[in-house]
């Protein structure tokens, strides 16, 4: 456990953030909590929230090498992140290739569809309303952005897409679909933020399409740590592994 945590600043479903000596940083806990179905399903997993917090940073740098800007500086536990300080925007950034989930259940698309070009869906991140989808106007409206940050929010999701597409592929996952947070930074610069991991995306095996995400959870599977567990091993180099610990 760091001891470069200082007080508690807020407590998510599944991550908590932590004050550091430095106001410009903060650390982020991976917790082994676990929900689904707006908070209707709860479990604890025990090493969820290292392979989450494994799985982010490694995605994190890869975007960085890419030149998209997140909220990443390094790992500084298995569990543990230490992250620029983010003013966050409210905003659910989902980003879609393929039809599963939600997006099957409210419209008519077939299961499994490709979506080309891919589609980007704003939801409201605000549990009261059960973060309800929104639109430009809307979004205009609540002033949660203005136009010109939503209109880069949209490019930077779509660049961060094609590079974990590809990453992803050349490592025999299929990026169904994802969900990014975004923040400010001290100087008004737009920085992806949260986390990247099984939790917030859905991953499918390239040929078989098995998948290795929450939705094993969400259907009362077993075998989630396990699928958490194999997308760490696919992402991570041996290097990486074995500073880490992971068999
Ligand atoms: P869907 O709308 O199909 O439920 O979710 C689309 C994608 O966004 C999935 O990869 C899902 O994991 C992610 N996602 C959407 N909303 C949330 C949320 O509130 N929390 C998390 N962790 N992921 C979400």
């Amino acid at each position: 456990m760091s001891d470069m945590k200082k007080e508690l600043l807020y407590t998510g479903k599944a991550k908590d953030v932590y004050k550091t000596e430095n106001d410009d940083e903060v650390i982020i806990k991976f917790r082994d909590d676990i929900t689904a179905l707006d908070g209707g399903k709860k479990d604890t997993l025990s090493k969820k929230g290292i392979y989450n917090a494994l799985i982010s940073s490694k995605l994190f740098e890869i975007l960085e090498e890419q030149g998209v800007s997140t909220q990443y500086i390094k790992l500084i536990e298995q569990d543990e992140m230490l992250a620029k300080s983010l003013e966050m925007i409210p905003l659910e950034v989902i980003c879609r290739n393929i039809a599963a989930g939600s997006l099957v259940k409210k419209y008519p698309f077939q299961n499994k569809q490709e979506l080309n070009p891919p589609i980007i869906q704003f939801d409201y991140k605000n549990d009261e309303y059960h973060d309800p989808m929104l639109n430009d106007s809307i979004i205009l409206a609540l002033d949660i952005v203005n136009q010109e940050t939503l209109d880069k929010i949209r490019d930077i999701t779509l660049t961060i897409n094609k590079v974990l597409c590809d990453y992803l592929k050349e490592r025999t996952l299929l990026l169904v679909d994802f969900k990014l947070e975004f923040g400010f930074d001290k100087d008004g610069n737009i920085v992806l933020g949260d986390e990247i991991s099984p939790d917030t995306t859905r991953l499918w095996d390239v040929e078989t399409l098995e998948n290795f995400d929450k939705d094993i959870f969400r259907k009362g599977e077993s075998g989630v740590v396990d699928a958490y567990h194999k997308v760490v091993t696919l992402v991570l180099t041996e290097d990486e592994k074995d500073k880490w610990n992971v068999e």
